[in-house]
């Protein structure tokens, strides 16, 4: 073989591998720099679609079905992303048959174990106590996954914590072990805690591409009345539901806390007490993302 054929052989092997190992929008690794402590990251369906498209994420995190949600989903036959923890499935039998008589239309994925925050710097969030060690998280995520494995047949491919928000290495280390985190671009019901109107609202708005986050636990607040009814509408209005697994998605970290570089940083001769972590005034709505 011409060395000059050899040479264009490597060149169309390494283009093709290039191709093959092409980055992964939503994985966020790549995307998070040292600086970054907290993030809380946003989730898109990639591309644009026309009628449009959207991805309903509902958390189960503890507690019980919300029916006024699910039998609307099943009648209605609206796909839907469910992150479960192990904990709503030991107490949830009955939605587990139909979740199962459903798989169409529900992909179940890993909320964890316990319903513990992937956050290792930080000993609480929204009150909240942390995993604090890569060994807890790595309890809490496979504890999770295993449980979902063993009651659908079917392992999970996307990973949300309790509070949406992460620590940068933990969110390295999910990625690690092989799951997408999930995060989300809409907050539908703010951890089920909005009047229906507000949350129907709010829902009714999806614009293309967002990936919606509302609970299926709480059925006795009244959040579960207006995430049914958004729903409903933007049926009407022609919108397409998508699972997440099968769609493209892009994330981006958005950061909610860094620490400071060296240069911004006070002198620790002057004040050695001072914190290095920089904090956006952490929201002063209650959980916003999380429904106990
Ligand atoms: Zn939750």
């Amino acid at each position: 073989m011409s060395v000059i054929k050899s040479l264009l052989l490597s060149l169309s092997l390494s283009i093709g591998a290039t191709a093959a190992f092409a980055a992964d929008e939503a994985l966020l690794s790549s995307k998070i720099s040292q600086r970054h402590l907290i993030i809380e990251p946003q989730l898109n369906l990639a591309g644009k679609s026309n009628p449009i498209q959207v991805a309903l994420t509902l958390d189960a995190c503890s507690g019980d079905v919300d029916h006024r949600i699910l039998d609307v989903l099943v009648r209605e036959k609206i796909p839907a992303t469910l992150f479960v923890t192990a904990r709503w499935l030991r107490r949830n039998q009955a939605a587990i048959e139909v979740l199962k008589a459903h798989p169409d239309l529900f992909a179940i994925e890993n909320h964890g174990a316990e319903h513990v925050p992937a956050i290792t710097v930080l000993k609480t969030m929204y009150g909240i106590p942390t995993a604090g060690t890569p060994a807890a998280i790595e309890a809490e995520v496979k504890g999770g996954a295993d449980k979902i494995t063993a009651i659908f047949g079917k392992q999970p491919q996307w990973y949300r914590d309790a509070t949406a928000r992460y620590s940068t290495d933990a969110v390295r280390q999910i990625e690690g072990m092989g799951y997408k985190v999930a995060g989300y671009s809409l907050n539908g019901d703010r951890g089920a805690s909005l009047p229906a109107a507000t949350v129907a609202k709010r829902i009714s708005y999806a614009k293309d591409g967002d990936v919606i986050i509302s609970h299926i636990n709480q059925p006795k607040r009244v959040s579960g009345a207006g995430v049914a009814e958004g729903i409903l509408t933007l049926k009407k209005k022609g919108v397409q539901f998508r699972l997440l697994r099968d769609m493209p998605a892009r994330a981006a970290p958005n950061v909610v806390s860094e620490t400071a570089p060296p240069n911004e940083s006070v002198s620790q001769k002057e004040n050695k007490s001072h914190s290095k972590v920089k904090t956006k005034p952490a929201s002063a709505e209650p959980v916003p993302v999380s429904a106990q």
